[in-house]
C-alpha cells in the first residue's frame, strides 16, 4: 500500500517456507523472548538476489497459543469475538509476518544505502512493525482473492489483536514490544478497536482495523523508503509507549498468572537419552 517509487525492488525467487517442530533452543535463541518463526538471512543483497528461507516453529507456536494467547484473549477480548482466536489464524499471521520481512524496501529510494543503515537504532522496531501490518495486509489481499479458504478474515484480525497485547508484554527493550506499542496507539486512534469501559474488554472493528492497517503499512514503508531516521524516531518516541489504561489492563494479565513467555524443558535427559 505505497506509491510505485517505493516498489522498485524485486525480491529473489529462490525462497522457501517450511514448518518444523523445534527440538532444542540454544544460545541467543534460548535467552529473552523465544522465537516462533524465522526469516533469514538478513543480508539485503542476498535477499534481493536469492530470497530468504522461512521457518515456522510449530510446536513453540502451539505452546504460546495455548498457554499465553488464548488466556490473554479470554481476559481482554469481547466474549462474542473469542471464537475468532484460532491457531490457524495465529499460524498464518506469523507466517506472513516472516514473508513480509523478506519483502518490502531494502534500500532507500534515494539510492544512498540500506534502510538498516539509515534508520540505525530505530530500524528493528520499524522492521518488526512493518512485518506485522504488511503480513496482515497480504492475508487480507489473498482472502479478497479467495486464495485462503480456511476460516475467515475476522479470525486473522481478532487473533492479531490478541497478539498485540502478547507482544507489548515483551517490553520497550524489545523491538517487537515497541513495534506493538506503536501499533496499539495508532490503531486506537483510528478506531480499529474499542474498549468497553464496563467489561474492560476490547472489540475489533474490522473495517476500521483494515483502514488502520493500510495507513500504518504506508507510513512505515514510506519512512523506510525515505530512510527517515528522524521521522521513525519521532514515531517511536510519541507512540511507542504504554498508556495508563493499557498498563492497568496488562496488569490484569499478570494478576491472572498468564506468563509473558514460554520456558523450555529440553535436552538429552528430557528425551530419555
Ligand atoms: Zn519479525
Amino acid at each position: 500500500p505505497v506509491p510505485d517509487e517505493y516498489k522498485a525492488e524485486s525480491p529473489g525467487t529462490d525462497s522457501d517456507l517450511n514448518a518444523y517442530d523445534a527440538v532444542y533452543y540454544a544460545g541467543d535463541c534460548n535467552a529473552g523472548s523465544k522465537t516462533i518463526a524465522i526469516n533469514l538471512p538478513n543480508d539485503e543483497e542476498v535477499q534481493l538476489r536469492k530470497g530468504t528461507r522461512r521457518l515456522q516453529l510449530k510446536n513453540a507456536m502451539r505452546a504460546k497459543f495455548d498457554k499465553i494467547l488464548v488466556p490473554i484473549a479470554e481476559e481482554l477480548l469481547a466474549e462474542d469475538q473469542l471464537k475468532h482466536v484460532t491457531f490457524d489464524a495465529f499460524f498464518a499471521n506469523t507466517m506472513f509476518h516472516e514473508v513480509a520481512h523478506g519483502l518490502g524496501v531494502k534500500n532507500t529510494i534515494d539510492g544512498k544505502g540500506t534502510v538498516r543503515q539509515a534508520l540505525k537504532d530505530a530500524y528493528s522496531a520499524m522492521e518488526e512493525g512493518k512485518a506485522d501490518v504488511l503480513g496482515l495486509y497480504m492475508i487480507t489481499s489473498l482472502r479478497a482473492k479467495d486464495e485462503i479458504p480456511e476460516g475467515e478474515l475476522l479470525d486473522n484480525y481478532v487473533t492479531f489483536m490478541a497478539s498485540i497485547f502478547r507482544s507489548i508484554r515483551f517490553g520497550a527493550t524489545s523491538a517487537h514490544g515497541r513495534a506493538n506499542m506503536v501499533r496499539f496507539n495508532f490503531f486506537s486512534e483510528m478506531g480499529a478497536f474499542e474498549r468497553d469501559p464496563v467489561s474492560g474488554r476490547y472489540r475489533v472493528n474490522a473495517e476500521n482495523l483494515s483502514a488502520a492497517m493500510d495507513a500504518l503499512s504506508n507510513l512505515i514503508l514510506t519512512l523506510q523508503g525515505n530512510g527517515d531516521y528522524e521521522g521513525a524516531s519521532k514515531l517511536l518516541a510519541s507512540s511507542g509507549v504504554v498508556g495508563e489504561q493499557l498498563q492497568a489492563d496488562l496488569d490484569r494479565l499478570d494478576a491472572a498468572g498468564i506468563p509473558v513467555d514460554i520456558i523450555f524443558q529440553q535436552g538429552p535427559a528430557v528425551l530419555g537419552l
